[in-house]
Protein backbone atom coordinates (compact mmCIF):
# COMPACT_ATOMS: atom_id res chain seq x y z
CA UNK A 1 0.00 0.00 0.00
CA UNK A 2 2.97 2.25 0.60
CA UNK A 3 4.14 2.03 -2.65
CA UNK A 4 1.27 2.36 -4.57
CA UNK A 5 0.34 5.58 -2.81
CA UNK A 6 3.82 7.50 -3.00
CA UNK A 7 4.30 6.35 -6.71
CA UNK A 8 0.51 8.32 -6.97
CA UNK A 9 2.06 11.42 -4.97
CA UNK A 10 5.71 11.27 -6.73
CA UNK A 11 4.69 9.75 -9.91
CA UNK A 12 6.57 13.01 -11.96
CA UNK A 13 9.18 11.64 -10.08
CA UNK A 14 12.32 13.66 -8.71
CA UNK A 15 15.51 15.54 -10.33
CA UNK A 16 18.46 12.97 -10.34
CA UNK A 17 21.65 14.97 -9.14
CA UNK A 18 24.41 12.91 -9.84
CA UNK A 19 24.48 11.91 -13.76
CA UNK A 20 27.07 9.38 -14.29
CA UNK A 21 26.79 7.44 -10.60
CA UNK A 22 26.64 3.60 -11.46
CA UNK A 23 24.19 1.40 -9.96
CA UNK A 24 22.91 1.36 -6.53
CA UNK A 25 22.85 -1.39 -4.53
CA UNK A 26 20.68 -1.91 -2.04
CA UNK A 27 21.81 -4.46 0.62
CA UNK A 28 18.03 -5.17 2.46
CA UNK A 29 16.32 -3.75 -0.59
CA UNK A 30 13.22 -6.20 0.09
CA UNK A 31 12.66 -4.61 3.20
CA UNK A 32 10.90 -2.34 4.57
CA UNK A 33 13.13 1.24 4.84
CA UNK A 34 15.33 -0.33 1.88
CA UNK A 35 12.22 -0.36 -0.34
CA UNK A 36 11.22 2.59 0.07
CA UNK A 37 14.88 3.83 -0.79
CA UNK A 38 14.96 1.75 -3.64
CA UNK A 39 11.42 3.63 -4.75
CA UNK A 40 13.20 7.18 -4.21
CA UNK A 41 16.21 6.21 -5.93
CA UNK A 42 14.06 4.66 -8.57
CA UNK A 43 11.92 7.81 -8.98
CA UNK A 44 15.16 9.76 -9.33
CA UNK A 45 16.08 8.47 -12.61
CA UNK A 46 18.97 6.25 -10.88
CA UNK A 47 19.58 1.93 -11.59
CA UNK A 48 18.63 0.45 -8.37
CA UNK A 49 19.53 -3.35 -7.64
CA UNK A 50 18.90 -5.41 -4.63
CA UNK A 51 21.17 -7.79 -2.72
CA UNK A 52 19.00 -9.71 -0.42
CA UNK A 53 19.71 -12.65 2.08
CA UNK A 54 19.98 -15.42 -1.11
CA UNK A 55 21.74 -13.29 -3.21
CA UNK A 56 25.79 -13.98 -1.92
CA UNK A 57 26.41 -16.32 -4.06
CA UNK A 58 25.70 -13.41 -7.02
CA UNK A 59 27.40 -10.47 -4.94
CA UNK A 60 30.24 -10.08 -7.00
CA UNK A 61 28.41 -9.68 -9.96
CA UNK A 62 25.91 -7.45 -8.58
CA UNK A 63 28.84 -5.50 -7.14
CA UNK A 64 31.14 -5.46 -9.33
CA UNK A 65 30.11 -1.54 -10.96
CA UNK A 66 28.55 -0.18 -7.80
CA UNK A 67 28.20 3.49 -7.51
CA UNK A 68 26.91 3.29 -4.56
CA UNK A 69 26.41 0.62 -1.79
CA UNK A 70 23.61 1.04 0.84
CA UNK A 71 23.18 -1.40 3.90
CA UNK A 72 19.49 -1.80 5.09
CA UNK A 73 19.22 -4.91 7.19
CA UNK A 74 18.42 -5.43 10.33
CA UNK A 75 20.59 -4.03 13.10
CA UNK A 76 22.16 -6.93 14.76
CA UNK A 77 22.61 -7.78 11.48
CA UNK A 78 24.31 -4.90 10.01
CA UNK A 79 28.34 -5.29 10.76
CA UNK A 80 28.68 -8.85 9.81
CA UNK A 81 26.48 -7.92 6.46
CA UNK A 82 29.54 -4.79 6.18
CA UNK A 83 32.17 -7.54 6.85
CA UNK A 84 31.18 -9.98 4.53
CA UNK A 85 30.86 -7.59 1.66
CA UNK A 86 33.59 -8.13 -1.08
CA UNK A 87 36.17 -5.31 -1.84
CA UNK A 88 33.73 -2.84 -3.96
CA UNK A 89 35.50 -0.87 -6.42
CA UNK A 90 37.53 2.76 -5.56
CA UNK A 91 35.07 5.03 -6.03
CA UNK A 92 32.46 3.31 -5.12
CA UNK A 93 29.97 5.14 -2.21
CA UNK A 94 28.87 2.87 0.81
CA UNK A 95 26.63 4.28 3.29
CA UNK A 96 24.69 2.68 6.12
CA UNK A 97 20.75 3.10 7.01
CA UNK A 98 20.44 1.74 10.23
CA UNK A 99 18.78 3.59 13.46
CA UNK A 100 22.61 3.33 15.50
CA UNK A 101 25.74 4.85 14.00
CA UNK A 102 28.90 4.48 15.60
CA UNK A 103 29.14 0.46 15.12
CA UNK A 104 28.06 0.45 11.74
CA UNK A 105 30.32 3.31 10.34
CA UNK A 106 33.11 2.29 12.20
CA UNK A 107 32.65 -1.38 10.42
CA UNK A 108 32.08 0.56 7.04
CA UNK A 109 35.62 2.46 7.08
CA UNK A 110 37.50 -0.26 8.13
CA UNK A 111 35.60 -2.68 5.30
CA UNK A 112 35.79 0.11 2.25
CA UNK A 113 38.67 2.30 1.79
CA UNK A 114 36.99 4.63 -0.57
CA UNK A 115 34.31 7.02 0.36
CA UNK A 116 31.69 6.44 3.33
CA UNK A 117 28.30 7.82 4.87
CA UNK A 118 26.35 7.31 7.93
CA UNK A 119 22.44 8.09 7.63
CA UNK A 120 19.90 7.67 9.77
CA UNK A 121 16.67 8.68 8.69
CA UNK A 122 14.67 9.25 11.76
CA UNK A 123 11.16 8.15 10.05
CA UNK A 124 9.63 4.56 9.53
CA UNK A 125 8.47 3.30 6.04
CA UNK A 126 5.03 4.31 5.70
CA UNK A 127 5.92 7.87 5.74
CA UNK A 128 3.60 9.56 2.19
CA UNK A 129 6.83 11.98 1.53
CA UNK A 130 9.79 12.84 3.10
CA UNK A 131 8.70 16.72 3.45
CA UNK A 132 9.23 17.59 7.00
CA UNK A 133 11.39 14.28 8.03
CA UNK A 134 14.68 13.93 9.32
CA UNK A 135 17.35 12.31 8.00
CA UNK A 136 20.70 12.36 10.39
CA UNK A 137 23.95 12.36 8.77
CA UNK A 138 27.23 10.89 10.16
CA UNK A 139 29.99 12.26 8.32
CA UNK A 140 32.59 9.42 7.13
CA UNK A 141 35.02 9.47 4.98
CA UNK A 142 35.03 11.74 1.71
CA UNK A 143 32.47 13.48 1.95
CA UNK A 144 33.67 15.78 -1.72
CA UNK A 145 32.29 12.13 -3.02
CA UNK A 146 28.64 11.76 -1.44
CA UNK A 147 27.37 15.33 -1.38
CA UNK A 148 25.36 15.21 -4.32
CA UNK A 149 23.51 12.07 -2.35
CA UNK A 150 22.96 14.78 0.68
CA UNK A 151 21.56 17.12 -2.17
CA UNK A 152 19.31 13.87 -3.56
CA UNK A 153 17.85 13.57 -0.07
CA UNK A 154 17.20 17.40 0.09
CA UNK A 155 15.49 17.19 -2.78
CA UNK A 156 12.84 14.51 -1.31
CA UNK A 157 12.11 17.03 0.91
CA UNK A 158 14.35 16.10 4.28
CA UNK A 159 16.21 18.34 6.42
CA UNK A 160 19.10 16.91 7.03
CA UNK A 161 21.21 17.26 10.27
CA UNK A 162 24.60 16.23 10.95
CA UNK A 163 25.69 15.14 14.52
CA UNK A 164 29.24 12.53 15.46
CA UNK A 165 27.92 9.33 15.48
CA UNK A 166 28.57 9.09 19.05
CA UNK A 167 26.39 11.98 19.80
CA UNK A 168 23.47 10.35 17.58
CA UNK A 169 24.14 7.11 19.60
CA UNK A 170 23.14 8.97 23.00
CA UNK A 171 20.45 11.55 21.43
CA UNK A 172 18.91 8.01 20.67
CA UNK A 173 18.79 6.59 23.99
CA UNK A 174 16.14 9.06 25.32
CA UNK A 175 14.64 10.19 21.58
CA UNK A 176 13.97 6.11 20.88
CA UNK A 177 15.36 3.57 22.88
CA UNK A 178 13.61 4.95 26.23
CA UNK A 179 10.63 6.21 24.89
CA UNK A 180 10.20 2.81 22.84
CA UNK A 181 10.55 1.42 26.16
CA UNK A 182 8.23 3.41 28.46
CA UNK A 183 6.03 2.96 25.70
CA UNK A 184 6.39 -0.44 26.05
CA UNK A 185 5.87 -0.88 29.56
CA UNK A 186 2.60 1.66 29.20
CA UNK A 187 1.06 -0.92 26.46
CA UNK A 188 1.85 -4.03 28.61
CA UNK A 189 0.16 -2.04 31.78
CA UNK A 190 -2.97 -1.69 29.48
CA UNK A 191 -2.88 -5.35 28.62
CA UNK A 192 -2.40 -6.05 32.05
CA UNK A 193 -4.75 -4.15 33.47
CA UNK A 194 -7.55 -5.38 31.62
CA UNK A 195 -7.97 -1.87 30.17
CA UNK A 196 -10.78 -1.94 27.25
CA UNK A 197 -9.59 0.50 24.81
CA UNK A 198 -12.86 0.99 22.72
CA UNK A 199 -14.61 2.49 26.24
CA UNK A 200 -11.07 4.21 27.35
CA UNK A 201 -11.66 6.16 23.76
CA UNK A 202 -15.09 6.97 24.86
CA UNK A 203 -13.97 8.94 27.58
CA UNK A 204 -10.76 10.13 25.86
CA UNK A 205 -9.93 13.53 24.99
CA UNK A 206 -7.55 14.42 21.73
CA UNK A 207 -5.15 14.64 23.70
CA UNK A 208 -5.54 11.25 25.63
CA UNK A 209 -6.19 10.31 22.25
CA UNK A 210 -2.92 10.77 20.87
CA UNK A 211 -1.03 9.71 23.59
CA UNK A 212 -3.23 6.50 23.06
CA UNK A 213 -2.13 6.18 19.58
CA UNK A 214 1.43 7.07 20.27
CA UNK A 215 1.69 3.91 22.47
CA UNK A 216 -0.58 1.70 20.47
CA UNK A 217 0.98 2.52 17.12
CA UNK A 218 4.37 0.84 18.56
CA UNK A 219 2.22 -2.74 18.74
CA UNK A 220 1.43 -2.39 14.66
CA UNK A 221 5.18 -2.86 14.29
CA UNK A 222 7.52 -5.75 14.38
CA UNK A 223 8.89 -6.59 17.45
CA UNK A 224 12.50 -7.42 16.43
CA UNK A 225 12.76 -3.32 15.05
CA UNK A 226 11.84 -2.29 18.88
CA UNK A 227 14.13 -5.12 20.34
CA UNK A 228 17.01 -3.85 18.15
CA UNK A 229 16.29 -0.48 18.98
CA UNK A 230 16.44 -0.53 22.23
CA UNK A 231 18.49 -3.52 22.87
CA UNK A 232 21.33 -2.15 20.55
CA UNK A 233 22.00 0.17 22.91
CA UNK A 234 25.26 -0.43 24.92
CA UNK A 235 23.65 1.40 28.27
CA UNK A 236 19.89 0.81 27.68
CA UNK A 237 19.49 -1.25 31.00
CA UNK A 238 21.41 1.67 33.33
CA UNK A 239 19.18 4.14 31.40
CA UNK A 240 15.98 2.13 31.99
CA UNK A 241 17.18 1.72 36.00
CA UNK A 242 17.69 5.72 36.38
CA UNK A 243 14.40 6.07 34.46
CA UNK A 244 12.87 3.63 37.28
CA UNK A 245 14.96 5.53 40.05
CA UNK A 246 12.83 8.49 38.91
CA UNK A 247 9.48 6.75 39.10
CA UNK A 248 9.97 5.72 42.40
CA UNK A 249 11.03 8.90 43.61
CA UNK A 250 7.46 10.24 42.65
CA UNK A 251 5.93 7.24 43.67
CA UNK A 252 7.24 7.83 47.29
CA UNK A 253 5.71 11.16 47.10
CA UNK A 254 2.44 9.48 46.08
CA UNK A 255 3.19 7.06 48.70
CA UNK A 256 4.04 9.90 51.47
CA UNK A 257 0.97 11.61 50.29
CA UNK A 258 2.84 14.75 49.97
CA UNK A 259 1.35 17.05 47.88
CA UNK A 260 3.60 19.49 48.62
CA UNK A 261 6.66 17.63 47.91
CA UNK A 262 5.36 17.07 44.15
CA UNK A 263 4.56 20.21 43.11
CA UNK A 264 7.84 21.66 44.47
CA UNK A 265 8.87 18.75 42.13
CA UNK A 266 6.85 19.78 38.90
CA UNK A 267 8.11 23.23 39.47
CA UNK A 268 11.67 21.88 39.29
CA UNK A 269 11.10 20.08 35.98
CA UNK A 270 8.94 23.02 34.83
CA UNK A 271 11.81 25.99 35.48
CA UNK A 272 14.32 23.16 33.03
CA UNK A 273 11.58 23.00 30.40
CA UNK A 274 11.96 26.94 30.55
CA UNK A 275 10.66 28.28 27.32
CA UNK A 276 9.85 24.88 26.16
CA UNK A 277 7.35 24.01 27.94
CA UNK A 278 5.47 27.04 26.58
CA UNK A 279 6.85 25.88 22.77
CA UNK A 280 5.23 22.45 23.48
CA UNK A 281 2.03 23.63 25.07
CA UNK A 282 1.44 25.48 21.60
CA UNK A 283 2.99 23.01 19.50
CA UNK A 284 0.55 20.40 21.03
CA UNK A 285 -2.51 22.23 20.62
CA UNK A 286 -1.71 22.71 16.52
CA UNK A 287 -1.68 19.09 16.15
CA UNK A 288 -4.49 18.39 18.29
CA UNK A 289 -6.22 21.09 16.13
CA UNK A 290 -4.35 18.94 12.70
CA UNK A 291 -5.36 15.99 14.07
CA UNK A 292 -8.93 16.81 14.61
CA UNK A 293 -9.33 18.16 11.38
CA UNK A 294 -7.84 14.99 9.69
CA UNK A 295 -10.24 12.71 11.66
CA UNK A 296 -13.38 14.40 10.89
CA UNK A 297 -12.49 15.06 7.67
P1 LIG B 1 13.30 -5.15 7.43
O1 LIG B 1 13.36 -6.38 8.24
O2 LIG B 1 12.01 -4.75 6.82
O3 LIG B 1 14.36 -5.24 6.24
C1 LIG B 1 15.61 -5.83 6.38
C2 LIG B 1 15.91 -6.58 5.11
O4 LIG B 1 17.24 -7.09 5.22
C3 LIG B 1 14.99 -7.77 4.86
O5 LIG B 1 14.47 -7.69 3.56
C4 LIG B 1 15.91 -8.97 5.01
O6 LIG B 1 15.56 -10.04 4.15
C5 LIG B 1 17.24 -8.37 4.64
N1 LIG B 1 18.38 -9.12 5.16
C6 LIG B 1 18.52 -9.73 6.35
N2 LIG B 1 19.72 -10.34 6.45
C7 LIG B 1 20.35 -10.09 5.28
C8 LIG B 1 21.61 -10.49 4.76
N3 LIG B 1 22.45 -11.24 5.45
N4 LIG B 1 21.93 -10.06 3.51
C9 LIG B 1 21.07 -9.31 2.78
N5 LIG B 1 19.87 -8.93 3.22
C10 LIG B 1 19.50 -9.32 4.45
O7 LIG B 1 13.88 -3.99 8.36
P2 LIG B 1 13.76 -2.40 8.16
O8 LIG B 1 12.71 -1.91 9.06
O9 LIG B 1 13.69 -2.08 6.71
O10 LIG B 1 15.16 -1.94 8.78
C11 LIG B 1 16.34 -1.97 8.03
C12 LIG B 1 17.33 -0.98 8.60
O11 LIG B 1 16.74 0.31 8.57
C13 LIG B 1 17.70 -1.25 10.06
O12 LIG B 1 19.07 -0.98 10.22
C14 LIG B 1 16.92 -0.23 10.83
O13 LIG B 1 17.62 0.19 11.99
C15 LIG B 1 16.86 0.91 9.84
N6 LIG B 1 15.74 1.80 10.07
C16 LIG B 1 14.46 1.32 10.06
C17 LIG B 1 13.40 2.18 10.29
C18 LIG B 1 11.98 1.68 10.31
O14 LIG B 1 11.11 2.37 10.84
N7 LIG B 1 11.68 0.53 9.74
C19 LIG B 1 13.65 3.55 10.51
C20 LIG B 1 14.97 4.01 10.48
C21 LIG B 1 16.00 3.13 10.26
Amino acid sequence: IMRESYVSEKDVGFKRVHDTLGPIVIVGGGGKLGGLFAQLFTLSGYEVRVLEQNDWDRADALLADAGMVVISVPIDKTCEVIERLPPLPEECLLVDLTSIKQAPLAAMLKAHPGPVLGLHPMFGPDVSSLAKQVVVVCHGRGEEHYQWLLKQIAIWGARLHEAPASEHDQAMQLVQAMRHFTAFVYGLHLKREHADIEQLLQFSSPIYRLELAMVGRLFAQSPSLYADIIFAQPDALARARHYLDRYQEALALLEAGDKVGFEALFDDVAQWFGDFAQQFRVESANMLMAANDSRSG
